[in-house]
Protein backbone atom coordinates (compact mmCIF):
# COMPACT_ATOMS: atom_id res chain seq x y z
CA UNK A 1 0.00 0.00 0.00
CA UNK A 2 1.14 3.70 -0.88
CA UNK A 3 0.70 6.28 1.53
CA UNK A 4 0.27 9.77 -0.04
CA UNK A 5 0.09 12.26 3.24
CA UNK A 6 0.32 15.42 1.24
CA UNK A 7 0.00 18.66 2.99
CA UNK A 8 0.75 21.93 1.36
CA UNK A 9 3.77 22.24 2.48
CA UNK A 10 5.30 19.33 0.41
CA UNK A 11 4.43 20.60 -2.76
CA UNK A 12 7.34 20.91 -5.39
CA UNK A 13 9.38 24.31 -4.32
CA UNK A 14 9.29 24.95 -7.98
CA UNK A 15 5.42 25.34 -8.35
CA UNK A 16 4.50 28.92 -8.02
CA UNK A 17 1.80 30.51 -6.85
CA UNK A 18 -0.42 32.35 -8.85
CA UNK A 19 -3.77 34.10 -8.37
CA UNK A 20 -7.11 32.42 -9.08
CA UNK A 21 -10.36 34.26 -9.38
CA UNK A 22 -13.50 32.90 -7.29
CA UNK A 23 -15.53 32.86 -10.50
CA UNK A 24 -19.11 30.91 -8.79
CA UNK A 25 -20.13 29.20 -5.73
CA UNK A 26 -22.91 26.52 -5.52
CA UNK A 27 -23.92 24.71 -2.56
CA UNK A 28 -24.34 20.94 -2.16
CA UNK A 29 -24.51 20.00 1.26
CA UNK A 30 -25.57 21.69 4.35
CA UNK A 31 -21.85 21.40 5.10
CA UNK A 32 -19.87 21.11 1.35
CA UNK A 33 -19.99 23.58 -1.13
CA UNK A 34 -18.12 24.07 -4.67
CA UNK A 35 -15.96 26.92 -5.65
CA UNK A 36 -14.83 27.36 -8.97
CA UNK A 37 -11.58 28.77 -8.97
CA UNK A 38 -10.38 29.97 -12.77
CA UNK A 39 -6.18 30.56 -12.27
CA UNK A 40 -4.69 33.47 -14.09
CA UNK A 41 -2.29 30.80 -16.13
CA UNK A 42 -4.46 27.61 -16.64
CA UNK A 43 -2.74 24.12 -15.93
CA UNK A 44 -3.25 20.64 -17.09
CA UNK A 45 -3.99 17.95 -14.61
CA UNK A 46 -4.70 14.23 -14.22
CA UNK A 47 -7.94 13.14 -12.20
CA UNK A 48 -7.04 12.54 -8.56
CA UNK A 49 -4.50 15.75 -8.11
CA UNK A 50 -4.90 18.27 -5.99
CA UNK A 51 -4.26 22.04 -5.69
CA UNK A 52 -2.79 24.09 -2.66
CA UNK A 53 -4.69 27.62 -1.55
CA UNK A 54 -2.99 30.18 0.43
CA UNK A 55 -4.44 33.11 2.16
CA UNK A 56 -2.42 36.36 3.02
CA UNK A 57 -4.41 38.05 5.96
CA UNK A 58 -4.15 42.41 6.23
CA UNK A 59 -1.29 41.70 8.70
CA UNK A 60 0.49 39.12 6.87
CA UNK A 61 -0.19 36.33 8.16
CA UNK A 62 -0.44 33.05 5.89
CA UNK A 63 -2.51 30.27 6.23
CA UNK A 64 -2.21 27.15 3.16
CA UNK A 65 -4.33 24.15 2.86
CA UNK A 66 -4.40 21.43 0.24
CA UNK A 67 -8.29 20.64 -1.95
CA UNK A 68 -8.73 18.28 -4.19
CA UNK A 69 -10.01 18.88 -7.76
CA UNK A 70 -13.62 17.79 -8.09
CA UNK A 71 -13.53 18.47 -12.38
CA UNK A 72 -12.61 16.34 -15.01
CA UNK A 73 -9.23 16.89 -16.72
CA UNK A 74 -11.42 17.55 -19.69
CA UNK A 75 -12.94 20.88 -18.19
CA UNK A 76 -11.81 23.82 -19.86
CA UNK A 77 -13.29 26.58 -17.18
CA UNK A 78 -12.61 27.49 -13.75
CA UNK A 79 -11.47 24.11 -11.57
CA UNK A 80 -14.62 23.05 -9.16
CA UNK A 81 -13.03 22.70 -5.27
CA UNK A 82 -15.75 20.88 -2.59
CA UNK A 83 -14.69 22.37 0.41
CA UNK A 84 -16.27 21.22 3.41
CA UNK A 85 -17.16 23.30 6.71
CA UNK A 86 -14.96 22.69 9.63
CA UNK A 87 -16.62 24.67 12.28
CA UNK A 88 -13.51 24.84 14.61
CA UNK A 89 -11.14 25.16 11.51
CA UNK A 90 -9.36 28.07 10.08
CA UNK A 91 -9.37 28.04 5.95
CA UNK A 92 -12.44 26.62 5.25
CA UNK A 93 -14.83 28.44 7.26
CA UNK A 94 -13.14 31.48 5.59
CA UNK A 95 -14.29 29.75 2.39
CA UNK A 96 -17.83 29.33 3.37
CA UNK A 97 -18.32 32.64 5.37
CA UNK A 98 -16.28 35.54 3.81
CA UNK A 99 -15.60 34.54 0.47
CA UNK A 100 -17.06 36.28 -2.32
CA UNK A 101 -17.35 35.52 -6.05
CA UNK A 102 -14.53 38.44 -7.55
CA UNK A 103 -12.25 36.90 -4.85
CA UNK A 104 -8.47 36.63 -5.61
CA UNK A 105 -7.18 33.39 -4.06
CA UNK A 106 -3.36 32.63 -4.18
CA UNK A 107 -3.18 29.00 -5.63
CA UNK A 108 -0.72 26.11 -7.18
CA UNK A 109 -0.84 23.22 -8.84
CA UNK A 110 -1.79 20.67 -9.71
CA UNK A 111 0.21 18.75 -6.75
CA UNK A 112 -0.32 14.94 -6.23
CA UNK A 113 0.95 12.69 -9.09
CA UNK A 114 0.72 9.44 -6.88
CA UNK A 115 -2.95 9.61 -6.28
CA UNK A 116 -3.88 10.45 -10.25
CA UNK A 117 -5.70 7.97 -12.39
CA UNK A 118 -6.02 8.83 -16.16
CA UNK A 119 -8.55 6.19 -18.07
CA UNK A 120 -5.12 4.56 -20.10
CA UNK A 121 -4.21 3.49 -16.54
CA UNK A 122 -7.15 0.73 -17.43
CA UNK A 123 -8.88 -0.89 -15.02
CA UNK A 124 -11.37 -1.80 -13.25
CA UNK A 125 -11.06 0.27 -10.88
CA UNK A 126 -12.10 0.31 -7.25
CA UNK A 127 -12.63 3.52 -5.72
CA UNK A 128 -13.22 4.03 -1.98
CA UNK A 129 -14.52 7.33 -0.37
CA UNK A 130 -15.50 8.75 3.04
CA UNK A 131 -17.22 11.72 3.63
CA UNK A 132 -15.40 15.00 1.42
CA UNK A 133 -12.47 12.68 0.42
CA UNK A 134 -15.02 11.52 -2.57
CA UNK A 135 -13.60 14.69 -3.99
CA UNK A 136 -10.89 13.20 -6.38
CA UNK A 137 -12.66 9.74 -6.74
CA UNK A 138 -15.21 11.89 -8.75
CA UNK A 139 -12.97 13.19 -10.96
CA UNK A 140 -11.46 10.63 -11.69
CA UNK A 141 -15.44 8.98 -12.40
CA UNK A 142 -16.01 12.21 -14.25
CA UNK A 143 -12.86 11.85 -16.56
CA UNK A 144 -14.11 8.28 -17.10
CA UNK A 145 -17.88 9.41 -18.16
CA UNK A 146 -16.04 11.88 -20.59
CA UNK A 147 -14.08 9.29 -22.72
CA UNK A 148 -14.93 6.40 -25.21
CA UNK A 149 -12.44 3.61 -23.42
CA UNK A 150 -14.44 3.05 -19.91
CA UNK A 151 -12.64 0.37 -18.07
CA UNK A 152 -15.29 -0.87 -15.16
CA UNK A 153 -15.73 1.13 -12.11
CA UNK A 154 -16.80 0.64 -8.54
CA UNK A 155 -16.94 3.68 -6.15
CA UNK A 156 -18.00 2.72 -2.56
CA UNK A 157 -18.96 6.19 -0.58
CA UNK A 158 -19.38 6.14 2.90
CA UNK A 159 -21.50 9.20 4.61
CA UNK A 160 -23.40 10.14 7.66
CA UNK A 161 -26.59 10.42 6.13
CA UNK A 162 -28.38 10.54 2.61
CA UNK A 163 -28.43 14.63 3.03
CA UNK A 164 -24.61 14.48 3.05
CA UNK A 165 -23.70 12.82 0.06
CA UNK A 166 -21.89 15.80 -2.03
CA UNK A 167 -22.39 15.11 -5.91
CA UNK A 168 -25.09 12.69 -4.99
CA UNK A 169 -27.55 13.41 -7.69
CA UNK A 170 -24.75 12.99 -10.50
CA UNK A 171 -23.30 9.94 -9.12
CA UNK A 172 -26.88 8.27 -9.28
CA UNK A 173 -27.27 9.29 -12.77
CA UNK A 174 -23.79 8.33 -14.20
CA UNK A 175 -24.77 4.89 -12.57
CA UNK A 176 -27.64 4.86 -14.48
CA UNK A 177 -25.76 5.21 -17.52
CA UNK A 178 -25.39 1.31 -17.03
CA UNK A 179 -21.58 1.54 -18.82
CA UNK A 180 -19.52 -0.78 -16.13
CA UNK A 181 -19.91 2.41 -13.12
CA UNK A 182 -21.43 1.00 -10.17
CA UNK A 183 -22.23 2.52 -7.19
CA UNK A 184 -22.51 1.57 -3.26
CA UNK A 185 -23.32 4.17 -0.98
CA UNK A 186 -22.62 3.25 2.75
CA UNK A 187 -24.48 5.60 5.43
CA UNK A 188 -23.61 5.06 8.78
CA UNK A 189 -26.07 6.97 10.68
CA UNK A 190 -29.05 6.71 8.44
CA UNK A 191 -31.08 3.95 6.79
CA UNK A 192 -30.66 1.73 3.42
CA UNK A 193 -32.62 3.54 0.74
CA UNK A 194 -31.74 1.67 -2.31
CA UNK A 195 -30.82 -2.09 -3.13
CA UNK A 196 -27.19 -2.77 -3.21
CA UNK A 197 -26.53 -0.29 -0.48
CA UNK A 198 -25.54 -0.26 3.24
CA UNK A 199 -26.50 0.61 7.07
CA UNK A 200 -22.72 0.60 9.06
CA UNK A 201 -19.44 1.49 8.44
CA UNK A 202 -17.03 -0.45 5.90
CA UNK A 203 -15.91 -3.70 6.74
CA UNK A 204 -14.72 -7.16 5.21
CA UNK A 205 -17.80 -8.22 4.54
CA UNK A 206 -19.02 -5.60 2.66
CA UNK A 207 -15.49 -5.67 0.33
CA UNK A 208 -15.88 -8.99 -0.51
CA UNK A 209 -19.73 -8.01 -1.71
CA UNK A 210 -17.82 -4.89 -3.37
CA UNK A 211 -15.58 -7.34 -5.69
CA UNK A 212 -18.20 -10.05 -6.33
CA UNK A 213 -19.93 -6.67 -8.29
CA UNK A 214 -16.70 -6.17 -9.90
CA UNK A 215 -16.71 -8.27 -13.80
CA UNK A 216 -12.40 -8.96 -13.00
CA UNK A 217 -10.49 -8.39 -9.91
CA UNK A 218 -9.61 -4.20 -9.36
CA UNK A 219 -6.21 -3.38 -11.18
CA UNK A 220 -5.93 -0.18 -9.00
CA UNK A 221 -7.68 0.94 -6.04
CA UNK A 222 -7.84 4.35 -4.98
CA UNK A 223 -8.76 5.19 -1.07
CA UNK A 224 -9.28 8.73 0.28
CA UNK A 225 -10.45 10.65 3.24
CA UNK A 226 -10.27 11.48 6.94
CA UNK A 227 -7.43 8.58 8.99
CA UNK A 228 -10.09 6.62 10.40
CA UNK A 229 -11.58 5.91 6.89
CA UNK A 230 -8.71 5.15 4.88
CA UNK A 231 -7.15 2.77 7.70
CA UNK A 232 -10.68 0.97 7.67
CA UNK A 233 -11.22 0.86 3.91
CA UNK A 234 -7.76 -0.24 3.62
CA UNK A 235 -7.82 -3.14 5.93
CA UNK A 236 -10.95 -4.19 4.87
CA UNK A 237 -10.08 -4.59 1.47
CA UNK A 238 -6.83 -6.55 2.42
CA UNK A 239 -8.70 -8.77 4.24
CA UNK A 240 -11.13 -9.20 1.02
CA UNK A 241 -7.62 -10.48 -0.67
CA UNK A 242 -6.75 -7.24 -2.39
CA UNK A 243 -2.61 -7.33 -2.35
CA UNK A 244 -1.72 -3.86 -0.71
CA UNK A 245 0.42 -2.85 -3.49
CA UNK A 246 -2.73 -2.15 -5.67
CA UNK A 247 -4.06 0.84 -2.80
CA UNK A 248 -3.12 3.97 -3.37
CA UNK A 249 -3.94 5.85 -0.27
CA UNK A 250 -5.01 9.35 0.43
CA UNK A 251 -5.30 11.20 4.01
CA UNK A 252 -7.02 14.81 4.57
CA UNK A 253 -5.92 14.19 8.24
CA UNK A 254 -8.75 14.92 10.06
C1 LIG B 1 -4.25 16.17 -0.55
C2 LIG B 1 -5.40 16.73 0.25
C3 LIG B 1 -6.59 17.02 -0.41
C4 LIG B 1 -7.67 17.55 0.32
N1 LIG B 1 -8.84 17.79 -0.34
C5 LIG B 1 -9.91 18.27 0.35
C6 LIG B 1 -11.17 18.47 -0.31
O1 LIG B 1 -11.32 18.21 -1.51
N2 LIG B 1 -12.20 18.96 0.43
C7 LIG B 1 -12.07 19.25 1.77
O2 LIG B 1 -13.04 19.72 2.37
N3 LIG B 1 -10.89 19.05 2.41
C8 LIG B 1 -9.82 18.58 1.74
N4 LIG B 1 -8.62 18.39 2.38
C9 LIG B 1 -8.49 18.84 3.79
C10 LIG B 1 -8.10 20.32 3.80
O3 LIG B 1 -6.76 20.46 3.31
C11 LIG B 1 -8.13 20.94 5.21
O4 LIG B 1 -7.40 20.12 6.07
C12 LIG B 1 -9.55 21.12 5.73
O5 LIG B 1 -10.30 21.98 4.88
C13 LIG B 1 -9.51 21.73 7.14
O6 LIG B 1 -8.86 22.96 7.10
P1 LIG B 1 -9.26 24.13 8.11
O7 LIG B 1 -8.23 25.20 7.96
O8 LIG B 1 -10.70 24.50 7.96
O9 LIG B 1 -9.14 23.43 9.50
P2 LIG B 1 -7.83 23.43 10.44
O10 LIG B 1 -7.67 24.78 11.08
O11 LIG B 1 -6.68 22.90 9.69
O12 LIG B 1 -8.29 22.41 11.52
C14 LIG B 1 -8.56 21.05 11.17
C15 LIG B 1 -8.90 20.28 12.42
O13 LIG B 1 -7.75 20.20 13.26
C16 LIG B 1 -8.02 20.74 14.52
N5 LIG B 1 -6.84 21.51 14.95
C17 LIG B 1 -6.31 22.59 14.37
N6 LIG B 1 -5.21 22.99 15.03
C18 LIG B 1 -5.06 22.15 16.06
C19 LIG B 1 -4.13 22.03 17.12
N7 LIG B 1 -3.11 22.88 17.26
N8 LIG B 1 -4.27 21.03 17.98
C20 LIG B 1 -5.29 20.14 17.87
N9 LIG B 1 -6.21 20.21 16.90
C21 LIG B 1 -6.10 21.19 16.02
C22 LIG B 1 -9.23 21.65 14.35
O14 LIG B 1 -9.96 21.72 15.54
C23 LIG B 1 -9.99 20.96 13.24
O15 LIG B 1 -10.87 19.98 13.72
C24 LIG B 1 -7.54 17.83 1.70
C25 LIG B 1 -6.33 17.54 2.34
C26 LIG B 1 -5.28 17.00 1.63
C27 LIG B 1 -3.99 16.69 2.36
Amino acid sequence: MTDAVAPAASAPLALPWQPATLAAIAKQTARVSSFFLAPQRPFAFEAGQHVDLRLTAPDGYQAERSYSIASAPETTGPIELAIERLDDGEVSPYFHDVAAVGDEIELRGPVGRHFAWNVRDGGPLLLLGGGSGVVPLVSMIRHRAAQASRPPALLLYSARRWDELVFRDELLALQGRRDGFDLALALTRDRVRRPGNYARRVDKAMMTELLARLPQRPAQVFVCGGNPFVSAAADAAIAAGIEPRLIRTERYGQ
